[in-house]
């Protein structure tokens, strides 16, 4: 019988719910058991795909073509899975079924009501992604105390009543207010009060804190939770995301797991993560990697987590090539408003310019990435970032003045890209929910290509969210001026990799390769990227003198 854990947060958000998640899972996937994880966002949207990555992070985009919130992602790295869209349940999503079956008659006269019609409904897709699982992660998005969560929570607590085996974690915080400088357990207290009003009782408390947490704080938590002191489980900031589990498992929380469920013990096999931990822990040098992207900003903060799986890719990579990544993020506009901050990149060892959309910051992407070129700066351009440096090319190499992505430039002159043929009535018709061209996708490699090298194969599976392209009428006047485009669709017909001959690397898909980069196995673009960083670290010095010359 499949275990169901749906792992609930309090307090606030952002606690770092995902990661915990995935950790719990990974430790049960450590242990041999067959172990899946899925997400519930409790907004009204039916997916991410409408949303703008400073509402809710990034949009994770699965093999099947989900765009899903970026707790996705964590599972899929941590459990190194490829997870189906059927892993994240919206609101939309229930509301929208719960309608379509009223509406066809199929409550045979019955008032269709939040209990029992849409908690079933509910129910049915918690049990859908539980299928052939020995164990079902499920967080529950929000905060409890939220109103929009309630039927989610309300569900799980009738799988328990029903008999189904389910354990309730509860992820909260701890603060440290520095004007004390001790951690408060109230706000837990009074979160699982929260919970406790709804009929569940938490099983495990996972407390979120600066600080490992200490037996006081333990003892307090336990009491006020009605859970023994020993499930109360620390959850403090860690350098690396990836040592949770470990963290988790030197408080033994999967064997707790276990006992709690009468399930017999197993040893958990996790020399290679501790190997991979361990390395990433002695590591010294570094490299200096700049993210020039718009996404950044909420009010007066930054927000890293419109780009938190190319941070991520970045960070398997070098650290598959034993080198710390020292990533900075640089707002587009900065060098629109003045063009003498492009000398701030020569400090880079490498430029990223990740997906967007939209004109915002544009042209300040665009003399980023003539900068890189002209200086022989490793660049890696994702999606966006590869319809931008082919504009940047076009322009500036193949003298194609006022060159333009349409989706920018409606009325430009040389419209190098430009919307997919498909898209055009898409865009019409205003259908902008799930109508890109999503997830995963053959991509045909040419030999004798940078791209061959690294992939060391003829045919990949990669990730996509765009609705525009190379316009293929532009392919040939771009390759005579030395860009190879060393991906295509398997007909051929579409661009989906673009190199430059002659730079130190000059690489850019019109994928996304960071959806497909694990901590242990790196996406290979990822991987060329960070060598190359690391060869323009070590010769940056031959190359300005001979510059000189
Ligand atoms: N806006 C571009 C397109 O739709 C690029 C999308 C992206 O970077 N994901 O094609």
């Amino acid at each position: 019988m499949v275990v169901y854990i749906f792992v609930t947060g309090g307090v606030l958000s952002g606690l770092g719910k995902g990661v915990a998640t995935a950790s719990i899972a990974k430790m049960l996937q450590f242990r041999g058991f067959k172990v899946t994880a899925a997400k519930v966002d409790p907004y009204i949207n039916f997916d991410a795909g409408t949303l703008r990555p400073t509402e809710h992070g990034e949009v994770w985009v699965t093999e099947d073509g989900g765009e899903i919130d970026q707790d996705l992602g964590h599972y899929e790295r941590f459990l190194d899975l490829n997870l189906s869209k059927s892993h994240n349940i919206t609101t939309g999503q229930v509301f929208y079924e719960v309608i379509m079956k009223e509406r066809s008659g199929e409550y045979l006269g019955q008032t269709v009501q939040p209990i029992p019609h849409v908690t079933d409904e509910i129910k049915r897709r918690y049990r859908c992604v539980a299928d052939n699982m020995d164990f079902a992660l499920i967080e529950i998005g929000g905060t409890v105390g939220d109103y929009e969560n309630v039927l989610f929570l309300e569900a799980a607590r009738q799988m328990k009543f029903d008999g189904e085996k389910v354990l309730f974690v509860h992820v909260s915080y701890v603060p440290v207010p520095p004007h004390l400088g001790e951690a408060k357990t109230k706000p837990t207290q009074h979160s699982v009060a929260r919970l406790r009003e709804l009929g569940i009782l938490p099983d495990f408390v996972v407390c979120r804190s600066e600080e490992p947490l200490d037996e006081v704080r333990k003892k307090k938590i336990a009491l006020f939770s009605n859970v023994k002191e020993e499930y109360v489980i620390s959850d403090p900031n860690l350098e690396n995301i990836y040592e949770l589990p470990l963290v988790f498992e030197k408080q033994k929380l999967g064997d707790k797991i276990l006992k709690k469920l009468h399930m017999s013990s197993r040893t958990p096999k996790f020399e290679k993560w501790r190997e991979f931990i361990e390395k990433v822990k002695k590591l010294n040098d570094s490299v200096k990697i700049a993210i020039v992207g718009k996404y950044f900003d909420t009010g007066r903060f930054k927000l890293p987590d419109s780009y938190i799986s190319v941070i991520e890719a970045v960070k398997h990579a070098c650290w598959y090539s034993s080198v710390k990544p020292d990533i900075k993020f640089i707002d587009a506009k900065t060098f629109e408003k003045n063009i003498a901050n492009l000398f701030t990149l020569k400090k880079f060892n490498g430029v990223i310019v990740p997906g967007g959309f939209g004109s915002f910051g544009v042209e300040g992407k665009i003399t980023a990435i003539k900068y890189v070129r002209e200086n022989n700066i490793p660049y890696l351009g994702l999606c966006f970032g590869m319809q931008l440096a082919i504009v940047e090319f076009a322009r500036n190499v193949c003298g194609l003045k006022g060159a333009h992505t349409t989706e920018v430039d409606p009325d430009t002159p040389h419209p190098v890209v430009d919307l997919l043929p498909w898209q055009k009535k898409l865009i019409e018709k205003h259908k902008y929910g799930a109508t890109m061209r999503l997830g995963g996708q053959r991509v045909k490699i040419k030999p004798n290509t940078l791209a061959y090298k690294l992939y060391g194969k003829t045919e990949v599976v990669e990730r996509f969210r765009h609705r525009y392209e190379i316009n293929p009428e532009y392919v040939d006047v771009l390759e005579k001026n030395g860009i190879v485009f060393s991906g295509t669709t398997p007909d051929g017909k579409i661009m989906q990799i673009a190199e430059l001959s002659g730079h130190i690397f000059m690489v850019s898909s019109q994928f996304h390769p960071e959806f497909t980069s694990r901590p242990l196995r790196p996406n290979p673009l990822f991987k060329g990227f960070v060598e190359a960083c690391i060869s323009n670290k070590l010769n940056a010095s031959q190359w300005q003198k001979a510059k000189k010359l």
